[in-house]
């Protein structure tokens, strides 16, 4: 076993979704919606499974995906995207590692932020690239130009930015961006953009890419998922957005991880893109209506919980809700005992770990979030 994969241990999101079955919990842990997902797009994946072609589409992507992707990210972000600067993958997962395995060499550092969503740094050590860690903290999550000077050095080649960042439930503001951006421009670093939350923002936010700054189109690889833009995230159906100089370097590295993803799920996302678009603005509305509900619910039953911007996701702060428990050992006891998953926003760093944070999911009926509360109010 590579070193990298020894001793790895299963992820906390199959951790904690195996002990909410095993036990039959409310599973707030792992971030998928309850419902089934938009109708009339399952439907079109339905009829294109069944009168489409079912054999190998184009490498790169049915055509009419690319060219949806691409107006999609004009229409709701601004971008100029080309369709040939589109690459379709199995996930942002698979885009992910197409990123890394593509444009990190042995020895390259690579800026990543904690906490990070934990596919990246094993993907990450294994193309060879030395990760630099900069440590955000709750409430703010934020960081600033004294942090991206410790972490920035002549080795850098990339930079790793999730927003909206899962599990912080944070958007990164314009500024921070700008700061960034001038930070990848004086190093000639890329920046490897996961964006998968892109779609859902609340309170009026819109979402704004790290390609959008000056400086950065060149430099900027974008990643989505349509997984989250539809909220059926077993999906698996994600895009890598780039200049022509990397897409070819990521398709060349997609190619040989998946080569392609299945068509009509393809077809499908290229209509909801097109002919779905209310969605995008109804999607977002029930969710915050989602979290606003789980917070008002926690808030009387005790809790400190912290805003949440965007993502499915809000966070418990326990130390300041008057409990003792790390995040690890309250989250097993909240499963365990009271039968409500979480999970430890520990588990998102990879050195110093914040330890007084837990994450829950509101992307769930009423009904459960009402149910969760109640059942958690005998955790206080
Ligand atoms: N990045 C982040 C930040 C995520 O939260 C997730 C999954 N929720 C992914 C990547 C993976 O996306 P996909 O399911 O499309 O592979
Ligand atoms: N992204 C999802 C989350 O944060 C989990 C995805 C997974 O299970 N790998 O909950």
């Amino acid at each position: 076993v590579h070193p990298v994969f020894e001793n790895l241990p299963t992820t906390i999101f199959e951790e904690m979704s195996g002990l909410a079955r095993e036990l039959g919990a409310i599973n707030l842990g792992q971030g998928f919606p309850d419902d089934a997902g938009p109708e009339p797009v399952r439907a079109r994946a339905a009829e294109a499974l069944m009168t489409g072609s079912n054999q190998y589409p184009p490498m790169r992507g049915l055509p009419e995906l690319r060219r949806a992707v691409a107006q999609h990210y004009r229409l709701s972000q601004g971008l100029d995207l080309d369709e040939s600067e589109i690459t379709v993958t199995s996930g942002a997962t698979e885009a992910l590692a197409a990123a890394f395995f593509s444009l990190i060499s042995p020895g390259d550092e690579v800026v990543l932020f904690q906490p990070l969503y934990d596919a990246y740094l094993p993907l990450i050590r294994r193309a060879g690239g030395v990760p630099r860690l900069v440590r955000l903290e709750p409430p703010h999550w934020r960081f600033d130009r004294a942090m991206l000077e410790a972490a920035f050095t002549p080795r850098t080649r990339m930079v790793v930015l999730n927003s909206p960042l899962n599990p912080a439930g944070t958007v990164v503001p314009d500024e921070d961006l700008a700061l960034l951006a001038e930070f990848c421009v004086a190093h000639d670093a890329i920046a490897v953009c996961d964006e998968v939350w892109e779609a859902v923002t609340f309170d009026g936010r819109r979402h704004r890419s790290l390609m959008d700054l000056p400086g950065m189109r060149e430099r900027t690889v974008k990643i989505g998922s349509a997984g989250k833009l539809f909220g059926m995230t077993g999906w698996k159906v994600g895009f890598l957005c780039a200049a022509p100089p990397l897409t070819r370097a990521l398709a060349a590295a997609h190619q040989f991880l998946t080569f392609t993803t299945p068509p009509n799920l393809q077809a499908a996302v290229a209509w909801g893109l097109d002919h779905h678009r209310d969605w995008f603005t109804a999607m977002p509305a029930g969710l915050q209506a989602s979290r606003d509900r789980l917070s008002a619910g926690l808030v009387a039953a005790g809790f400190a919980v912290l805003p949440s911007a965007g993502t499915y996701f809000l966070n418990i702060d326990l130390r300041a809700s008057g409990l003792t428990l790390n995040d690890r050992d309250f989250c097993l006891r909240l499963v365990r005992e009271h039968g409500v998953a979480a999970i430890p926003v520990s588990a998102f760093y990879a050195e110093t770990p914040v330890q007084h944070i837990a994450r829950l999911c509101f992307a769930k009926s009423d009904q459960t979030l009402d149910e969760a509360v109640a059942r958690m109010a005998r955790a206080r």
